[in-house]
């Protein structure tokens, strides 16, 4: 998104958005952001910074690194950001709104906290139930 600091008002001004997240370039092999990811901010202005107070909402679809399972994780990320401003420029907050979103990313996804992986021998998901091998 770009902002125009001419034009943001004295009172500031709240925008939404929704962003393709194929458009923004954030998949990560084992992450990917479900569509749309809807952003809503607060834009205010004071002499020669322009303060963007935003907030995320996504979810992420996740591979997990124990059962190997996809499943959806929502998200709310929020994060102010701020620029040293000229009156004359135009901001556009999309790359660091990006790397808000890829820093929300976990390390290493797992479906739940107590997942119990697969079974090293047979590959079944000990989620869904155990096996009959012998540890
Ligand atoms: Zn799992
Ligand atoms: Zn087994």
């Amino acid at each position: 998104m770009k902002i125009r600091v001419h034009q943001v008002p004295a009172e500031g001004l709240t925008e939404q958005r929704r962003y393709d997240p194929e458009e923004m370039d954030l998949a990560r092999f084992d992450v990917h952001p479900t569509d749309p990811i809807a952003l809503s901010c607060f834009i205010a202005k004071a002499d020669r910074e322009l303060i963007v107070q935003a907030t995320l909402r996504y979810g992420l679809q996740m591979a997990c690194a124990k059962c190997l399972e996809t499943f959806v994780s929502p998200m709310t990320t929020a994060a102010t950001l701020n620029y040293h401003v000229a009156p004359t420029d135009v901001v556009d907050i999309t790359d660091d709104l990006r790397q808000e979103i890829i820093l929300s990313y976990p390390m290493i996804p797992v479906c739940q906290p107590d997942c119990r992986g697969l079974c090293v021998r047979c590959g079944q998901n000990r989620n869904h139930g155990l096996c009959s091998c012998v540890e």
